[in-house]
């Protein structure tokens, strides 16, 4: 695979920056100072170009260092380089690129200025963007910086939307925000995936499970093989025959253009059937018999989970993604706004936390009903059961409870389940695809969500999610916040959270349209 150079266009190839490395260097960790060294060995391009002064960021599948170059003209430039990991699948990294080259440079959406390649090592360069952790600034936000990021941050989404491109990972570390100059950046295409018509040549290509990290295997027996297949279900299963083609074995790269890659789509369940309404007579005895109750029987126990793309963290994955469900389009980045709306809304952050994805739901749950949650699992066809109910929430009641401006009575607000799971609960939420012969089911336990809410207070730990008071809300008073604008938030902003985070894909508001919410007059 060829990583042309994107743009060489101001960057002077001549060396540059020698004489104080070694005196910048010195502030820094040894570990660091390691880590960039060895960048330098592995792409010694670099150092024609650049100093690299300090590692910004270190996630699972990249370190980010920011590098000076001296430009033709003169001038001293900051540059973020993102290091790849030596693993990234070839197509996965060239997709990325794409995305930011295509879309990016524009509309609050990161631009790319460089490529550099030896042998396995990428880094991409892009201007620098200073930025703090939203957990740093978030106790100090007012309203109205609340209300322009929300903004620029749908105005990314709408962008990147347009070309077909589903983000995956919207989250506040992938949208950089420069509070003294008013400027955002949508970074981080490592996750995206392409719409059944996306205009990203290279996210036409199935990019599931092409990142190679450890990851649980689906099992090598086919879906099909259990289940008998009664007339209404055939087609079904041939459908997932094609899900479950063999990624590991199969190099998607040889088959980034044939017409059965693109005709399918990159998310190739848009032709399932399981949107189809249940038969709810003709299902129960058919292939199991816990279908809809809060059990799992054993044909259940022994079906393999369904394949489907679930990249993202799990605080700000979408019921959707959670749930497994097969069609996933650019409405799973609009409810990842949503949580970051409700997160600087309510000032906390993280907002839910959660170590897996059934606890996750059980805490949208919490927020939104789980009466609600079942109905529109059901709309994308999904049957998920709660042994409990949950009553939704009122937003503008959470949020300022949570700011510390309504007292909260133990019963007010129901805590989150947390993130770790206790066996000595039993508290119950099963999932399962809504169709006669659903194939994923899983069963997990986990605390009561109703655990006390003074002795969670008094533990305080850190694990909790949503209600311990972990974020630098306790620092700032009612008076302080006041002045911030947050006595005053209209009604708009939790009407326009409430479309964010419908549950329901099909109905929740695009990127487009929430611009034109009334929240954003005037902008
Ligand atoms: P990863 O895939 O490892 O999450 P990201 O692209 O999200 O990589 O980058 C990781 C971190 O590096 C970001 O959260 C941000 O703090 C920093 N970063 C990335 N790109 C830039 C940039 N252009 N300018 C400044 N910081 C950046
Ligand atoms: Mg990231
Ligand atoms: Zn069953």
């Amino acid at each position: 695979m060829e990583l042309s150079p994107v743009c060489t266009e101001g960057i002077s190839s001549s060396g540059c920056c020698k004489p104080d490395r070694s005196l910048r260097r010195s502030r820094i960790p040894k570990d660091v100072e390691l880590d960039i060294e060895s960048l330098y060995r592995s792409v010694p391009q670099l150092a024609k170009v650049f100093h690299i002064i300090d590692k910004i960021g270190e996630g699972t599948f990249s370190s980010v260092y920011l590098g000076e170059a001296q430009m033709r003209d003169g001038r001293r430039e900051m540059f973020a380089l993102k290091h790849l990991i030596p693993t990234s699948h070839p197509t996965r990294i060239a997709a990325e690129l794409q995305c930011l080259t295509v879309a990016g440079g524009r509309e609050n959406v990161m631009g790319v200025t460089y490529c550099f390649r030896k042998e396995d090592h990428v880094v991409i360069v892009m201007p620098y963007m200073e930025h703090k952790p939203i957990v740093d600034i978030i106790g100090s936000l007012s309203f109205e910086e609340v209300r322009l990021y929300i903004y620029h941050l749908l105005k990314a989404l709408r962008h990147i939307h347009q070309f077909g491109i589903i983000h995956r990972d919207i989250k506040p570390n992938n949208f950089l925000y420069n509070r003294s100059s008013r400027m955002y950046a949508l970074v981080d295409f490592g996750l995206a995936q392409g719409t059944a018509d996306t205009r990203i040549e290279l996210l036409k290509v199935d990019l599931t499970g092409l990142r190679k990290v450890p990851r649980p295997v689906f099992g090598e027996r086919n879906l099909n093989s259990c289940a008998p297949a009664p007339s209404t279900t055939t087609k079904q299963a041939a459908v997932k025959t094609e899900l479950v083609k063999p990624t590991k074995t199969e190099d998607p790269a040889t088959r980034r253009f044939s017409a059965a890659s693109r005709q399918q789509g990159p998310l190739p369940v848009r032709t399932q059937s399981s949107l189809q309404k249940p038969q709810k007579s003709v299902q129960q005895g058919l292939t199991c018999n816990c279908h809809q109750t809060d059990r799992v029987c054993n044909i259940c126990m022994s079906r393999k989970q369904q394949v489907a793309p679930r990249a993202g963290t799990p605080g700000f994955r979408a019921p959707e993604v959670l749930t497994k469900c097969p069609n996933q389009g650019t409405a799973i980045d609009v409810w990842s706004a949503g949580v970051i709306l409700l997160s600087l809304l309510s000032g906390r952050y993280p907002f839910f936390k959660a170590g897996d994805d059934l606890i996750a739901l059980t805490q949208i749950m919490t927020i939104r009903g789980s009466r609600e949650t079942t109905q529109a699992a059901k709309a994308f066809g999904k049957s998920v059961v709660c042994s409990r109910e949950l009553p939704p929430q009122d937003l503008r009641a959470l949020c300022e409870t949570l700011r510390g401006r309504r007292p909260s009575p133990d019963d007010e607000i129901t805590p989150l389940p947390e993130a770790s799971t206790d066996a000595a609960s039993t508290r119950r939420l099963k999932i399962q695809d809504d169709t006669p012969t659903h194939r994923s089911s899983q069963r997990v336990q986990h605390k009561d969500v109703r655990a006390p809410q003074k002795q969670r207070e008094r533990s305080g730990s850190a694990d909790t999610a949503c209600l311990s008071r972990q974020s630098s809300q306790t620092d700032s008073t009612v008076e302080e916040d006041d002045e911030r604008g947050w006595d005053s938030v209209p009604d708009e902003a939790y009407d326009l959270l409430d479309r964010l985070l419908d549950l329901n894909p099909a109905t929740r508001i695009t990127a487009a349209q929430a611009l034109q919410h009334p929240l954003f007059r005037g902008l």
